[in-house]
């Protein structure tokens, strides 16, 4: 019977003496790692491909909610992170935009002739004068924030140098080799950076949706991308917008449905992000990942619509990148099954930026001390997809061998006996 999924991590890693470790990607994950882990004390090398915050981790929108998870398995973890970020804010002396923030539902229909709000419309900022149809509140001060997603990144890998000693260094990493370990198993042993070895205790692949480019991660459960595109703007009058993020249900003028999101930052910019594209291949380099043609246009009209404000604001940024998507919806965060010191911490889909400092401090924890007292990482451990994987092949191998009886019977329900509920197989024949 495979193990199964579990808190803690296996022994003979960094909790039982290994000094050094590589973190694989400088994404709001990755340097939420590097941080806590070297805060604990660890030698912490980050290898970044390209650029700190150089994809979905810079081009984010920075949102944070603290209950908005609370119907998947993600709402403790979020819960926790939505507490690390008011500490860290404190802690790490940097500003990074991190404030608290009034959230509104609405619904607006596009026109021709925009006809403006009277200033101040019930319920409403008054820079926001567009044709809403509907509003209403979706959060408040105490439950939701936002910080720069890119500043913050940013000040978590300044943090981490300056104060623990943490290096960084811009390099591709190309493969994660393997070792036996002295229990018979396998173990990290060097990270091959632009065709170098380096020699480490332990490796965390925060690679974003780059993360199943290694092969240890494809063959467990693939990690895929999901397109959005982003918008940057910096409206003439920022003094009149206030705190208030807008998410939108919004119809275009030819009845097109989108759900773009508006959130105004300390800054004095106004991010807008939407239109979203599924199954892309994604461009192997970060700096590749470009926006479709019309895309920007498109949030454009979305803010010119929604506030007068936002109309003649001059365009800063036009973006797009991929949201690291994993199989089952739940982030990939713990051990890599059967390697001793890899660990994987990626596939946070929309709320990598909400949940990037609970992942970094969990992990950091299951690394060093074999166990996170912070939050319970079973739902994120990956060893979920090795127990399916060789649970489904068995009983795949042993459904193929008796092929005719299964097909004279049609269709077959089979729980597997002895696996929690979410591991439950149904094979249709
Ligand atoms: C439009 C949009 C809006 C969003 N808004 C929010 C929001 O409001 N709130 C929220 O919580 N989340 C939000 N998200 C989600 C969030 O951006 C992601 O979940 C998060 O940034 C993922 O971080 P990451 O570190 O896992 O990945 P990434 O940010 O993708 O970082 C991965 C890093 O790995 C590097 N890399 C890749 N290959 C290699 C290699 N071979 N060697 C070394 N390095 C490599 C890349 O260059 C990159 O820097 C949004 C996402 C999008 C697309």
């Amino acid at each position: 019977m495979a193990a199964a999924p579990s808190n803690d991590a296996t022994p003979g890693t960094l909790h039982a003496g290994g000094k050094t470790a590589v973190v694989c990607g400088a994404g709001a994950i990755g340097a939420a790692t590097a941080y806590f882990l070297s805060k604990k004390g660890i030698d912490v090398t980050v290898v970044e491909k390209s650029g700190v915050a150089c994809a979905s981790s810079g081009k984010a929108g920075g949102f944070l909610a603290l209950d908005w998870c609370d119907s998947s398995p993600v709402g403790p973890l979020a819960r926790a992170s939505f507490k690390l970020h008011e500490q860290l804010a404190q802690e790490l002396g940097q500003d990074y935009g991190y404030r608290r923030v009034d959230t509104l539902s609405l619904t607006v229909q596009e026109s021709a002739a925009i006809k403006r709000a009277t200033k101040g419309a019930p319920g409403l900022p008054a820079w926001v004068d567009g044709p809403v149809k509907g509003a209403a509140a979706i959060g408040g001060k105490p439950t939701t924030g936002q910080v720069h997603p890119k500043l913050f990144t940013q000040a978590l890998v300044d943090a981490a140098r300056t104060r623990y000693g943490a290096k960084l260094r811009i390099g591709a990493v190309e493969a994660i080799e393997l070792s036996e370990a002295p229990s018979g198993g396998r173990k990290v042993s060097h990270v091959l950076v632009d065709g170098e070895l380096v020699e480490t205790d332990a490796a965390v692949i925060a690679m974003g949706p780059w993360s199943g480019r290694m092969s240890v991660i494809s063959e467990l459960s693939p990690i895929t991308g999901l397109k959005a595109h982003s918008i940057v703007l910096k409206p003439p009058h920022p003094e009149k917008i206030s705190a208030t993020c807008l998410f939108l249900n919004y119809r275009t003028r030819s009845g097109q449905s989108l759900e773009p999101e508006v959130y105004p930052r300390p800054t004095g910019e106004v991010y807008v992000c939407g239109v979203s594209e599924e199954g892309l291949s994604i461009p192997d380099d970060p700096e590749q990942v470009l926006p479709r043609k019309g895309a920007p246009d498109i949030l454009k009209t979305v803010a010119a619509t929604v506030s007068s404000e936002l109309a003649d604001a001059e365009v800063t940024a036009e973006q797009a990148c991929f949201l690291p998507m994993s199989e089952d919806g739940v982030p990939l965060i713990g051990q890599v099954p059967g390697v001793e010191g890899l660990y994987v911490a990626t596939g946070h889909s929309c709320w990598g930026i909400l949940n990037a400092p609970a992942t970094g401090a969990a992990l950091a924890e299951l690394m060093v001390d074999g166990k996170s007292s912070l939050v319970d990482l079973r739902p994120f451990d990956p060893r979920r997809f090795a127990v399916r994987s060789k649970a489904f092949s068995s009983f795949y191998a042993h459904a193929m061998k008796h092929r005719a009886h299964l097909f004279l019977l049609g269709k077959y329900e089979v729980l597997l006996p002895g696996l929690e509920p979410q591991f439950d197989i149904i094979l249709t024949v």
